[in-house]
């Protein structure tokens, strides 16, 4: 797009943001743009932000006065009481652009595949210090925000950031994503769910970072799950971070608390390793987020596991599976607790990136018991889809979360289809009288429930 066309229609909303930084206090027109440019993600064109402080200036909105700055002058700019008035008489239209705004990125980020396509040896233009450059799509280039050499390159979003500003846009992408599916409305208390792996390590990293503006509070959450050696450096990669940024964190141990251990479980049910464990993990999570007084759980799941799971639904017509696929599922009777994926919509890719660049501590090692199933082989495709395509995946979840699996809500997901295990009191899928969690418990046990009742 053209950056004249573009940054007109960002005017209005480029004039409220100088007035809202204003209303802090006094600020130079080059500490406007920057602040501007960090929120909009990327510089906005030298002289567009002088043009808009005269404008606002001849309609009284803002007034200047002249200082010097290491011997330099520079003219300061102050919000009036009349640009004060304006300010807050915009508050209607700014809610309602902010709507507007959502049902646009709403349809064009699933579009994000079309306009990449045929991207290749396109070269791109960026506003840089006066003068347009040209990138090459492809190569990193220059960051989006700064113009300085970028350290990442995000195909599917067609920009490259430098390694300061990498972290802030993932860090208000995930934002948006959050705010898009009200994962943290009226939330106090956030149980953030971490393995010690890339995904979780970088969630919890950036709802720290969200806290602030969120003013919810953290406890993460880890569980032992006793799979050797293995599991003690995830333990210990999850200890360091809540140690690094001084949340409270709890280390639940399945074996003191359950009785059992993930293997053992594996070994006694003698179904797929990770379909297992992911029940159990399930089950210990939300009782740990109940436990720590949280109103919310997060958990780390990304967009290409999503992707994965919504492939491998469609495959094998689990209608009933892919309805219950969804990045909030609200507290209920069996559960006070909410469920988020705050990174459904984000590739692992960036994640991966984002923790690099950030120096997390993670475990790298990949779980011994993971199956080597077909799925690892659907996960391979994807990306290659993904390649050639930039932008795939994240249309094929977008639009399954807005559309698809809504309408097999309807159908598959009803409040009268729940029943209540009868060992636990948590929630069994229709017909069960005990939960998966308390029939892998007894297996593990070799306590055993009646015939027929497993899940
Ligand atoms: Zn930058
Ligand atoms: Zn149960």
């Amino acid at each position: 797009m053209r950056g004249g066309r573009r940054y007109r229609l960002l005017r209005g909303i480029v004039s409220l943001l100088v007035l809202r930084y204003l209303a802090e206090g006094e600020e130079c027109g080059y500490g406007l743009r920057r602040r501007i440019s960090g929120v909009l993600g990327e510089a906005l064109p030298p002289g567009y932000i002088y043009v808009i402080l005269k404008s606002l200036r001849g309609r009284g909105l803002l007034d200047a006065r002249e200082g010097s700055r290491n011997g330099r002058r520079v003219v300061y700019y102050r919000i009036t009481d009349s640009g004060m008035d304006f300010l807050l008489r915009h508050r209607g239209a700014v809610e309602a652009g902010r709507r507007a705004i959502e049902e646009l990125t709403r349809f064009l980020e699933g579009r994000g595949g079309e306009s990449a396509r045929g991207d290749r040896g396109r070269r791109q233009t960026y506003w840089r210090r006066g003068a347009r450059c040209a990138v090459p799509a492809g190569s990193p280039g220059r960051c989006a925000i700064c113009g300085r050499p970028a350290a990442v390159r995000v195909p599917y979003a067609n920009a490259s950031f430098c390694e300061e500003h990498y972290p802030q846009w993932l860090e208000r992408r995930i934002r948006r994503v959050a705010d898009r599916y009200g994962m943290f409305d009226g939330v106090r208390r956030v149980a953030v769910a971490v393995s010690g792996g890339k995904d979780s390590v970088s969630l919890l990293h950036a709802l720290a970072g969200l806290r602030g503006d969120y003013g919810f509070e953290i406890v993460g959450i880890h569980l032992d799950l006793g799979i050797g050696e293995y599991s003690r450096a995830s333990a210990e990669a999850a200890r360091r971070n809540f140690e690094m940024l001084g949340v409270e964190g709890r280390i639940v141990d399945l074996r003191a608390r359950y009785g059992f251990s993930v293997p053992e479980a594996v070994r006694a049910v003698r179904r797929p390793a990770c379909s297992t464990c992911g029940v159990v993990k399930r089950y210990a999570l939300e009782e740990a987020a109940e436990d720590a007084g949280a109103d919310a759980l997060a958990t780390g799941h990304n967009l290409d596991d999503a992707a994965q799971f919504v492939m491998m639904g469609y495959q094998s017509g689990d209608l009933e599976g892919l309805a219950r696929l969804r990045p909030v599922i609200p507290a209920g009777r069996h559960y006070g607790v909410r469920s988020v994926k705050p990174l459904f919509l984000i590739y692992e890719r960036d994640l991966a990136e984002y923790a690099r660049i950030r120096g997390l501590p993670v475990a790298g090692a990949e779980c011994p018991l993971r199956d080597r199933t077909s799925q690892g082989f659907i996960r391979r495709k994807l990306l290659e889809i993904e390649e050639g395509m930039p932008g795939f995946m994240l249309r094929l979840v977008q639009e399954f979360a807005d559309g698809v699996q809504p309408a097999l809500a309807e159908r598959y997901l009803r409040e009268e289809d729940v029943g209540t295990c009868r060992i636990c009191g948590r929630p069994t899928s229709k017909g069960r009288e005990i939960c998966s969690f308390c029939a892998i418990r007894a297996r593990a046990l070799g306590t055993g429930v009646a015939p027929g009742a497993t899940g």
